[in-house]
């Protein structure tokens, strides 16, 4: 038998590694993979060095590794049964049946055959999960995290919830004074093994695709920031804990142009490829709670995220699939216009936005959802394609959790958990951020030379879209503003909300 680790699986701790201690490792580096999109460097710099560290480290403590660095899977594999003919690979579960049968399917073809275990990465079982979900098709996130709440014992005293509340989501939407300063965010100095990665693929992925390539300098890893080794990872953590979790409440929902991370955790990378496991992420947080080291609406905001919505999207994806991917109830049709790809936008917010994906191939949650996904939903673009251009630009994209949040989150797309659509106006976006005072539209205005554009888009999607949003309880009050508004108010906005994409598709917004 031989532990096969897959790019994003790369825990060492748990799982088939630790399990199975003497037997072989295989990785395959498939460079077909990477070029499915146009991805972030950054991104393929992240996981090639990410398993190359490993392949190092597990090799250094005396273990054989075969790291096959080839084309496609299957000559991978191929290669692999031809020097263990018959063999049996270990490898975590993949997150849905149909990607299982088509691992299986691979893995036959090549000659041998592929045994899954659970995925070290989470918490709750599948089967838990189903247990608790039922057939009905919607999941609500809150219901769940309390019940893992209850079930992991984490914030708990006495089967209450720690402080009496479940959330203290009205502490946590603090915008920082002027004079705050962000707490650095950590770098990680790129060694010989990331440099040798980032040169690689700056010379095999540069270009060759439609869009315009993501990153600046492709060469340069100096710009690279991201852990790549269980150690560093560790690191980032506590250099979370120590220097950003006591003010991740507050400031979570907020958005400063010159502060690209303010206090999130930057963690999603390390979690996603397994260089971290939620339960010491979750319970180094709880530990610096108890020690007095950060306060409760901080350290239940970030459980909430870990244990709550990235269990609860993992789930979602796996049960919703391959539905999810193409899912779009509004019937939204727009393309996703090139300054998404260019970041070239007079508009502040999505300027400063996409500048710092195609810089880093990151930005932080409220960033995605309520400048990003909802600049997009209230245009009307395919989620489909936003969904592809977020999985091209991130360093933390891969597809279970990327096509819920992208394309139910932020797109409505499908209603299996969101209630109502995040759709926002420039009203949302000025009180949350410090955007809107720099940017040459006015964000009072809704129509006529200089308006806004989130302000004729927001009332146009409300109009456009009346039939299926009108009767959802939750939209009631904005459709009451919808009524205020004279049949001549919205013929200029949908004059201006089709002037405004008219801009985005010539690049002059
Ligand atoms: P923090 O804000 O510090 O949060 C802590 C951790 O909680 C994260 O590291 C992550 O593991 C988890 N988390 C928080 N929110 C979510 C969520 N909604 N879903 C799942 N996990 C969550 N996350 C990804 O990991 N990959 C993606 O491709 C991705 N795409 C997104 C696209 C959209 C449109 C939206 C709205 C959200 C997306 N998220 C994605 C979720 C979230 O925005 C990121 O996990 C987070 O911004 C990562 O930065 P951080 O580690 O600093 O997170």
């Amino acid at each position: 038998m031989t532990v096969w680790v897959r790019g994003d699986q790369l825990t060492r701790r748990r799982g088939p590694l630790a399990d199975r201690p003497g037997e072989r490792v295989l990785f395959v580096e498939a460079a077909s993979f990477a070029e499915k999109l146009p991805y972030h460097p950054h991104k393929l710099t992240l996981v090639f060095s990410a398993m190359r560290h490993l392949r190092d480290d597990l090799r250094q403590a005396g273990r054989p590794v075969d790291y096959r660095r080839v084309e496609t899977f299957e000559a991978g594999l191929r290669d692999h049964f031809t020097a263990h003919p018959e063999d049996t690979l270990v490898a975590q579960r993949p997150q849905t049946d149909g990607a299982r049968q088509r691992i299986e399917g691979i893995v036959a073809d090549a000659g041998g055959s592929v045994e899954f275990v659970p995925d070290e990465r989470f918490l709750c079982s599948p089967e838990r999960f189903d247990e608790w979900a039922g057939d009905d098709g919607t999941y609500r996130h809150e219901e769940f995290y309390r019940m893992l709440r209850r079930e992991t014992g984490y914030l708990m005293a006495d089967g209450d919830p720690v402080g009496g509340e479940w959330n203290y989501d009205d502490q946590n939407r603090e915008t920082p004074p002027d004079d705050w300063e962000a707490p650095e965010a950590p770098a990680f100095e790129p060694d010989e093994t990331t440099r040798e990665v980032a040169a690689w693929v700056a010379e095999r992925f540069d270009g060759g695709y439609d869009e315009p390539p993501f990153g600046g300098d492709w060469a340069d890893p100096e710009t690279f920031r991201w852990p790549v080794t269980r150690k560093e990872a560790v690191e980032a953590l506590d250099h979370f804990v120590t220097h950003r979790l006591a003010e991740f409440g507050p400031y979570q929902d907020a958005m400063l142009g010159d502060e690209w991370a303010l206090a999130h955790s930057l963690l999603s990378t390390s979690l996603n490829l397994g260089l971290l496991g939620p339960s010491e992420v979750i319970e180094r947080a709880i530990a610096a709670y108890e020690d007095g080291d950060a306060p409760l609406n901080s350290v239940e905001g970030f459980v909430r995220q870990v244990l709550g919505w990235r269990e609860f999207m993992r789930h979602v994806y796996r049960r919703e699939m391959p539905e999810l991917a193409t899912a779009n109830q509004l019937g939204a049709n727009e393309d996703l216009p090139e300054l998404y790809w260019t970041g070239e936008t007079e508009m502040a917010c999505l300027s400063d936005v996409v500048d710092g994906v195609r810089k880093r191939g990151y930005s932080h949650h409220i960033e995605r959802l309520m400048i990003l996904s909802n600049f997009a939903l209230l245009y009307g673009v395919e989620p489909a394609q936003l969904n592809r251009w977020f999985h091209a630009g991130y360093v933390d994209a891969f597809h279970w959790v990327t096509t819920p949040n992208v394309v139910e989150m932020g797109s409505y797309g499908a209603g299996v958990f969101a209630t109502k659509p995040y759709a926002a106006s420039a009203n949302y976006v000025d009180g949350m951020s410090d955007y809107c005072s720099g940017c040459p539209y006015y964000k009072t205005k809704t129509t006529g030379d200089g308006a806004c554009p989130f302000n004729a888009l927001y009332w146009d999607f409300l109009d456009r879209n009346e039939d299926q949003l009108r009767s959802n309880h939750r939209m009631g009050l904005v459709y009451g503003h919808v009524d205020d508004k004279s049949e001549g108010e919205l013929d200029d906005i949908r004059e201006r909300a089709d002037e405004v994409r008219a801009m985005a598709r010539e690049g002059s917004l």
